[in-house]
C-alpha cells in the first residue's frame, strides 16, 4: 500500500522540490523502469544484483548530476521522500516512534551511500533534512496519511 500520489507531492514540494521533479521521480519509482533505467552503454555494467533502489538512486543522483537549474540533489531527495513515505503506510513500526521509524527506513528500505569511481557518495545531509521536515510536522503528516 502507498499514499496517494497528492500526499507524495505535497511533501516533496515542502521540502522544496518542484513539483515536475517530484512527479517524475514519484512515476519512475511507482510504474517502474526496470529496463530502461540506464542507457546501453551502462548495461554492460548492468548488476544482477544490485537492488532495485540502488539502482534508482544511481539514476536520479545522475540526474542531479546533469541538471542545470540548482546545485542540489533534488532528484535524490525527492527519491528519499517517496520511499520514506511507503515505508510509513508499510511499516509495522509504531508511527509514533518517529525515530525509531526514521532509523529502520534507513536499514530495511533504502541505502545511503554508494561508490562511484572509488569515491563514496553518501546522501546523510539530503536524509537529515529530510527526517527534519517530517519532524517538525509530525501531525500533519500523519493526517495526510491516513485520509
Ligand atoms: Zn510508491
Amino acid at each position: 500500500m502507498t499514499p496517494n500520489w497528492n500526499v507524495h507531492t505535497k511533501w516533496a514540494k515542502r521540502a522544496g522540490i518542484d513539483e515536475l521533479v517530484a512527479d517524475v521521480v514519484n512515476r519512475f519509482i511507482d510504474y517502474g523502469a526496470r529496463y530502461c533505467i540506464y542507457d546501453k552503454k551502462d548495461l554492460l555494467y548492468y548488476d544482477e544484483n544490485e537492488r532495485m533502489v540502488e539502482r534508482q538512486l544511481k539514476y536520479f543522483y545522475r540526474m542531479d548530476q546533469e541538471k542545470k537549474f540548482s546545485n542540489e540533489n533534488i532528484y535524490v531527495k525527492a527519491y528519499y521522500i517517496h520511499h520514506l513515505l511507503d515505508f510509513f503506510t508499510e511499516t509495522r513500526i509504531d508511527k509514533k516512534d518517529i525515530d525509531l521509524l526514521f532509523k529502520q527506513f534507513l536499514i530495511e528500505k533504502v541505502i545511503i551511500e554508494f561508490s562511484d569511481n572509488n569515491e563514496i557518495i553518501n546522501f546523510r545531509k539530503e536524509i537529515e533534512e529530510i527526517f527534519q521536515l517530517l519532524k517538525e510536522n509530525k501531525q500533519e503528516l500523519y493526517d495526510d496519511l491516513e485520509r
